[in-house]
């Protein structure tokens, strides 16, 4: 057990409970036990966190951009000074392994501190006019409350890609954390009230997703939603922000295919695949979803991918050495067997893997390599969110790139070649927001993170990631 009560709902400076103190308990995944309760606030709850930050809005958005810097940069030390009480905690409400936690806690915190240094060049523009008595400028301003909503598969980074950007932009927000995973998302707002961000600026509502989202996607105050999540709420927050027309930034699923040329470095290609696929046992957005290799190196890949998946540590995340922790709930594993199961009997070849793991009474399934999959298989449109991958062999390039680009998604990509030409040939065919050259790893706070198609709209991170909660108002002035 984490905390006995763990505190969840922080409005105007102040952690509260909920009507009737009512609460919800937060599950290890590994291994099924209640590690913590948290209030099971509602749309009432948020319409009172909205009503706060708004009031906070009128003087943090006076406040210098030096001044809003500096309370981010002292969040950022305190979040590395706690690393591995963060890590602990995430691990035990998310579930993957206490190294990958670390890492998660570390990307967290830079988007703290690239946004403290980035608060400080939300610069304008001035126009040359074409009439000699006008004088024309653009001045950025913040969007207004920002209600921001994040999900269990990065519970701490997923929190501080959105708040630092909103915050260094001169916004307040409301906090809806998911349900599954808000133990990391209350320590990053203990954070904040630590080093003394004042009351109002940060809110947090844990509880009840569709009363705490309908009364942040109705409330007129709400001027931006950033959103993480999958397609399908993503696509109800998008109809639902309509009414009151707010800005949206919508980070969704994804589909990524990793292709491997016949030039590829081989033994490359399979390590990075291995971190790609089984990372967070397959449940990032990013997360390679296809392999398509070439022909004539199809047999050497499988083989050397198969002996080192065989290989992997499956275990608790609380157990250094492990590889793979359990999957998210009981739904999560449930998709994933069917997925598999739909791809066997279609003619699916099973590497290895195929099959749960019982371990510590949790959510655990092997890591999976399915061989001669066909497209009728539903592995082969649908995102997986698993540690299950699928391999198809391809001959020629185009041909590639059209099965690659076969999908609504267009998150990620990844490609492996050693041929600079068909590097950069490929790159710009795939309709994809984010391409990864022998890289599978492109997340980082200085780059711009986004999809295109039904991937999502907006960038987070980099300078890009600041301008989402800025409006530029165009100012004209006319000289008698
Ligand atoms: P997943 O299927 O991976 O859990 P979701 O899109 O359901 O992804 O969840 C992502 C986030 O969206 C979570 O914080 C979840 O509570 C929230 N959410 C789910 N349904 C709604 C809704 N109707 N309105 C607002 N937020 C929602």
């Amino acid at each position: 057990m984490i905390t006995e009560t763990a505190k969840g709902i922080y409005i105007n400076g102040k952690w509260t409970s909920t009507e009737n103190n009512k609460t919800f308990d937060i599950v290890n995944p590994a291994t099924n036990e209640k590690i913590a309760e948290v209030p099971y606030g509602s749309g009432r709850d948020m319409k009172l966190a909205i009503e706060a930050a708004d009031k906070a809005f009128t003087t943090w958005s006076q406040y210098t951009a030096r001044e809003r810097s500096s309370y981010l940069y002292k969040a950022y030390q305190l979040m590395l000074d706690r690393k591995e009480e963060l890590a602990s905690i995430l691990t035990q409400e998310q579930g993957k392994p206490l190294s990958e936690s670390r890492g998660e806690i570390d990307f967290a915190a830079s988007f703290l501190l690239w946004f403290a240094e980035e608060a400080n060049r939300s610069y304008g523009e001035v126009i040359p006019a074409s009439k000699k008595n006008k004088r024309l400028m653009v001045v950025p301003q913040p969007v207004g409350v920002v209600g921001a909503i994040t999900p269990w598969n990065f519970p701490s980074a997923m929190v501080t890609r959105k708040v630092a950007p909103a915050l260094a932009a001169g916004c307040t927000v409301v906090l809806k954390p998911a349900e599954q995973t808000p133990l990391s998302a209350i320590e990053i707002v203990k954070i904040f009230n630590e080093v003394g961000l004042p009351e109002g600026v940060l809110n947090i509502v844990t509880g009840d997703p569709q009363s705490i989202g309908k009364e942040m996607m109705d409330n007129n105050i709400v001027r931006h939603v950033t959103f993480t999540g999958s397609t399908k709420v993503g696509k109800h927050l998008m109809k639902e922000s309509a009414n009151t027309v707010k800005k949206l930034s919508l980070e969704l699923g994804g589909h990524a295919p990793l292709i491997v040329f016949e030039d590829a470095n081989i033994d490359l290609a399979v390590d990075q695949a291995i971190a790609s696929k089984y990372r967070n046992a397959g449940q990032t957005c990013i997360c390679t979803n296809r392999i398509f290799v070439h022909s004539n190196i199809e047999e050497l890949f499988l083989e050397k991918l198969e002996n080192k998946v065989k290989q992997m540590k499956i275990g608790n995340g609380t157990e250094e050495g492990t590889e793979i922790g359990p999957l998210i709930n009981e739904e999560a594993l449930r998709k994933v067997k069917t997925q598999v199961g739909d791809a066997i009997e279609k003619g699916a070849d099973l590497r290895t893997g195929g099959e749960t793991w019982e371990g510590p009474g949790g959510y655990f399934y092997k890591p999976t390599i399915l061989a001669n999959v066909s497209h009728s298989m539903s592995i082969m449109s649908e995102e997986t969110f698993g540690p299950v991958v699928p391999i198809v062999s391809f001959t020629d390039d185009k041909e590639v790139v059209k099965e690659a680009n076969n999908t609504n998604y267009g998150l990620a990509a990844f490609l492996f070649t050693t041929n600079i030409e068909r590097a950069i040939s490929t790159m710009e065919k795939l309709e994809y927001g984010i391409v990864g050259i022998n890289d599978v790893f492109p997340g980082t706070a200085e780059a711009p993170f986004g999809g295109i198609k039904e991937s999502g709209m907006g960038k987070e991170g980099s300078h890009e990631g600041l301008k989402e909660f800025l409006e530029m108002k165009y100012v004209s002035l006319s000289l008698s």
